[in-house]
């Protein structure tokens, strides 16, 4: 058995690594690299930038080093805010301005990006530290306030317009990443007030479902005209809540939403492939609806109203263009909310794509439901038709899945 001398040694024994541990510690977090001037495309181990820049090898992207001049500012630093703000700094994203009034929880360990040791700091506080440390050229601001108190929603606008790369300048997206109604709605305000453009994201209380918007004032329905998903009709969201009752969450839908946010970013900001208007995320039968919806003429925001009326001035003023393909047919036009809903699918394939109504408590209603026939198994005769053949591989070495000879392309 140790004596009390022997223990009394080995405490201070470790109370000096324990010393030495979080002394390494804070010269790691001080030893951020130096700052790089130019994103370079040279491929070597030390350059953070090298497989950005390949993008633009590989001809998906024309000029990455765009993606320096851009701010963004994102609205919620929760499980998907957090996430979205640490893959833009990845992407040598300009400037980061971020908004959050939460502190860590242990609570919250079941997301994404926020660590045990950082409980009891602010949610803004700790992301710009850890953000900071991942990528130094990344310009931060962050504000630890709830934006729908009234004085700090006019700092907000003051920011979203004067808080760009250069000072003075707007922002040039606004991400919405929180977790109620009313964030949303004052989001909403600011940025048709503004013209703003931003991107409004959401996963569901029950943690299987989530969505991403696009919302272009004046051109694409703004929240007020058509939210999204929940629908909380004119009921405090907190008498919704009862005590002991949280909402659930999973890492993996915040993610997949984080990840289709600011996919939707990138491409919106460096100029490839399609920008999703809106795209819907259904985990329990991995089904992602995606449509376009106007903004409604009825709508209740007056700031909305003003920008559709500026926006069909300019659509009159600039010259007509040869219009190839016909305008696609409007359909649901006579829904509550007034919105011309432009669809590829039709009235009998949206019936079949819709299932039944879930119990909801009240004010609350679905954006979608769920198909029953995608429930349904596929036949065997279909699976074969969806396989094609195994390529030669090495020994020991398998596919997971074949391309069906019917969709491959003819040239390659
Ligand atoms: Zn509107």
């Amino acid at each position: 058995m140790a004596t009390v001398e022997e223990l009394k040694l080995r405490i201070r024994e470790l109370e000096n690594e324990l010393i030495k541990s979080k002394q390494k510690q804070s010269d790691a977090e001080h030893h951020l690299r130096p700052k790089i001037d130019q994103m370079s495309a040279e491929v070597v181990d030390s350059n953070p930038y090298s497989r950005l820049m390949a993008l633009k090898r590989m001809g998906i992207v024309q000029d990455y080093e765009k993606i320096r001049s851009y701010a963004v500012a994102v609205v919620g630093v929760g499980g998907v805010g957090s996430v979205t703000a640490e893959m833009l700094t990845r992407c040598g994203i300009g400037k980061l301005l971020l908004f959050d009034y939460d502190k860590v929880e242990l609570a919250n360990m079941n997301r994404l990006f926020f660590q045990p040791h950082q409980a009891g700091l602010s949610k803004v506080e700790a992301a710009e530290h850890t953000l900071r440390n991942i990528n130094p050229d990344v310009a931060f601001e962050t504000h630890n306030y709830n934006i729908t108190t009234m004085d700090n929603f006019t700092h907000f606008m003051n920011r979203i317009s004067h808080g760009g790369l250069e000072e003075g300048k707007p922002v040039d997206m606004v991400l919405s990443c929180v977790d109620n109604f009313e964030a949303r709605m004052a989001i909403n305000t600011a940025c048709n007030e503004l013209g703003q453009i931003w991107m409004e994201s959401g996963v569901s209380e029950n943690a299987v479902s989530g969505h991403i918007q696009l919302i272009i004032p004046g051109e694409t329905a703004c929240f007020a005209c058509a939210p999204p998903l929940v629908v909380a009709a004119n009921i405090d969201e907190k008498t919704l809540k009862r005590d002991g009752v949280c909402a659930a969450s999973l890492p993996t839908t915040m993610g997949v939403v984080a990840g289709l946010l600011v996919q939707n970013v990138l491409k919106y900001l460096l100029g490839f492939g399609t920008v999703s208007y809106y795209l819907g995320y259904n985990a329990m039968q991995d089904f992602f609806p995606s449509m376009a919806m106007k903004a409604n003429p009825q709508c209740d925001d007056r700031h909305c109203r003003q920008q559709q009326d500026e926006y069909k001035k300019k659509e009159v003023e600039q010259p007509k263009q040869e219009v190839v393909q016909d305008e696609e047919e409007v359909v649901h036009e006579d829904n509550e909310w007034g919105i011309e809903l432009v669809s590829e699918v039709s009235e009998a394939e949206l019936q079949d794509a819709s299932g039944p109504v879930p119990d909801l408590p009240e004010g609350i209603t679905v954006a979608y439901t769920i198909p029953e026939k995608l429930v349904s198994e596929v036949s065997e005769a279909e699976l074969q038709d969806a396989s094609g053949p195994v390529p030669d591989l090495p020994e020991g070495i398998t596919v997971a899945y074949t391309i069906p000879e019917k969709v491959r392309p003819t040239e390659l």
